[in-house]
């Protein structure tokens, strides 16, 4: 089949079900599939594609079709400018959660030492590294589904050596050094229970519930972490959160250790309080 057929039938069925973005869904599968840029393939309309290959790329316009995430689908994510091995099991990694990374090496620029809690495929801690090379440190996750991407993105990076992948739910039987850390970061499950449901269906339906709900109000695991972590960080150590907006952000204020003093308040593209920072200080 030629190419331009090929991509008409693959719009047909993007748009048959509404899918944002056809264009750009049938572009960014046709590149990945057949190896050639995405700003290229206007040109090659006329080359002929082999069955086997349109087999494979009509099924997976039908999988998008079916709501499956893309990034699920070409298996990678970008985080940071960076692509990043990604699929069922790890959270894909979100534009908004950048703004952390950043504010992060702000805050942290002597850092050599740290934690991503929650790291799902690795993304944050493993870009804190490529961004700062005396960085090394721990990227954690309670499941283990998603720390076998995470070992894929770190082996990717070769930073086997410098990002450590540690299977934990509970920080207080994690045993990284005590005061051992310049800072912690964390992107941990932060959407209510009860608006689970009201989600996309992309995301209700494919990424891992795990990595999205936070108990009744959204901050159970916020307060495991708020318990289990300050005493790995040094005194004046930074700890960085993505919150899911200004309520949660009051409710973590409220239940913020002593030992905690809040740093800064970080606003995302869309105007929502999205991430805290706080520095530990003696009490
Ligand atoms: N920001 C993600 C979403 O809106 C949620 C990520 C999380 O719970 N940490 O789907």
């Amino acid at each position: 089949m030629k190419l331009s057929d090929l991509r008409s039938q693959c719009l047909g069925i993007l748009l048959k079900e509404g899918i944002e973005r056809p264009y750009y869904t049938i572009d960014l599968i046709l590149s990945k599939t057949l190896g050639i840029e995405r700003a290229l393939l206007i040109a090659k309309d006329d080359m002929e594609i082999p069955t086997q290959k349109c087999v494979g790329i009509l099924s997976m316009a039908e999988k998008r079709a079916r709501r499956i995430p893309l990034s699920y689908i070409i298996g990678e994510a970008e985080f940071y400018g960076r692509p990043f091995e990604v699929g069922e099991g790890c959270l894909i990694p979100r534009p908004e959660t950048e703004l952390l990374v950043e504010e992060m090496l702000r805050a942290c620029p002597e850092a050599s030492r740290f934690a991503d809690w929650c790291t799902g495929s690795g993304c944050i801690g493993i870009t804190m590294i490529l961004e700062n090379d005396d960085l090394s440190g721990y990227g954690v996750d309670s499941s283990e589904t998603a720390l076998r991407w995470a070992v894929l993105n770190a082996k990717k990076y070769n930073l086997e050596s410098k990002f450590k992948l540690i299977l934990n739910s509970d920080p207080s039987l994690c045993n990284i050094g005590h005061e051992s850390l310049d800072f912690i970061v964390a992107n941990p499950p932060y959407i209510p229970s009860h608006e689970i449901e009201g989600l996309m269906p992309d995301v209700r339906d494919n990424e891992p519930l795990e990595a999205l709900d936070g108990g009744e109000e959204g901050i159970d695991v916020y307060s495991l972490l708020f318990s289990g972590l300050p005493k790995f960080l040094k005194t004046g150590g930074i700890l960085g959160f993505e919150i899911a907006g200004d309520e949660q952000a009051k409710l973590l204020m409220s239940i913020a250790p002593q030992d905690l003093v809040l740093m800064n308040k970080i606003f995302d593209y869309n105007g929502i309080l999205r991430h805290l920072t706080w520095k530990k200080t003696v009490q």
